[in-house]
């Protein structure tokens, strides 16, 4: 997956952040699916006790954003609905005597994209937005230097 590659490949500024998020097809208070969802959900299994659930509705979001090629314990995601952003979190740790398994989905504005922590680590020169044929973007914080040039 990491070999596919981009159709289009942007500077990483918020400008062109911002153009890549998509715009809402409709209001989210009328979306079956974040309604569904009905707001921040999270899941931690941890020793075979778990707290909290997620909801079967998760399964119409798919995935939109990585945030950058060192992060991936949580990345965006988008509502197939109402076009509705969510930061979601996974992150499985190994514990002797009961492992920690944490999941986590909550709807997150366009402004707030831009203030992520995530965002913030990836504003470094050189950095680059990519965008894949399936519709999804990944920003590339440090992109490969090999890539072929193209010279004007
Ligand atoms: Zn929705």
């Amino acid at each position: 997956m990491d070999s596919a590659k981009p159709v289009k490949v942007l500077p990483l500024t918020d400008e062109n952040l911002r153009a890549a998020l998509p715009p809402a097809r409709k209001p989210i208070e009328l979306c079956s699916v974040c309604r569904a969802i009905g707001g921040r959900v999270s899941k931690l299994e941890k020793g075979g006790d778990v707290t909290g659930a997620i909801p079967d509705a998760v399964g119409y979001l798919r995935e939109f954003m990585r945030l950058g090629e060192n992060v991936a314990t949580n990345w965006l995601e988008i509502c197939s609905e109402c076009g509705a952003l969510y930061y979601a979190e996974r992150s499985y740790e190994f514990l002797i005597g009961g492992s920690e398994d944490y999941e986590s989905y909550s709807v997150i504005t366009h402004d707030k994209v831009l203030e992520l922590a995530e965002v913030s680590w990836a504003r470094k020169p050189g950095a680059e937005l990519h965008a894949f044929e399936d519709g999804t973007w990944r920003i590339v914080v440090d992109p490969p230097k090999n890539r072929p040039q193209r010279r004007s």
